[in-house]
């Protein structure tokens, strides 16, 4: 191989390093949904499961939105409420008319956390305002067991909590 191809190659191997490096850093922003039109579309897609951060204090929620067999326009939301990202939920209320509201078999009140944090999210998504201190996250998939991650930080890294101790 002569001096002008070895360089060549470098270069192009070099290009492509920095490629992938331009997507592993994007990587993490999509999974977090940043516009608003992208957050509602997400929530209201008919069977999303996200979680809500403030960046202030830490505190997050995960939900699951889904829509309701018979109609359009009518969502059952769950808030996790134990250690099992996939069957551990507990009916809060619907979201209707871009509108979360609390019905009689809801599981929790207008003072629980998780159902502020909705009822924040959603008037604010809605009035096409995503508030600054409001992260939204969707679930993202652990790479090494395909088990649905939930927690932000292992969203961002793809691999879960046990996963990573491994
Ligand atoms: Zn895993």
């Amino acid at each position: 191989m002569n001096t002008m191809m070895q360089s060549e190659t470098k270069n192009a191997v070099s290009a492509m390093l920095d490629a992938t490096l331009d997507e592993m850093e994007q990587l993490p922003q999509r999974r977090q949904l940043k516009s608003t039109a992208d957050a509602l579309a997400f929530i209201l897609a008919g069977k999303a499961i996200f979680t809500l951060k403030s960046k202030a204090t830490g505190t997050r929620y995960t939900y699951r939105v889904s829509r309701a067999k018979d109609k359009q326009d009518l969502f059952f939301v769950s808030v996790l409420s134990g250690p099992d990202n996939t069957s551990d939920y507990n009916y809060i209320g619907v979201i209707s008319n871009r509108v979360f509201r609390l019905t009689q078999k809801s599981s929790m009140n207008r003072t629980s956390k998780p159902i502020i944090a909705i009822d924040f999210a959603v008037r604010h998504l809605a009035a096409g305002n995503l508030p600054e201190q409001l992260e939204i996250w969707h679930e993202g998939r652990c790479g090494l067991c395909g088990r649905k991650l939930t927690v932000p930080e292992s969203i961002e890294r793809g691999i879960g909590p046990e996963c990573a101790s491994k």
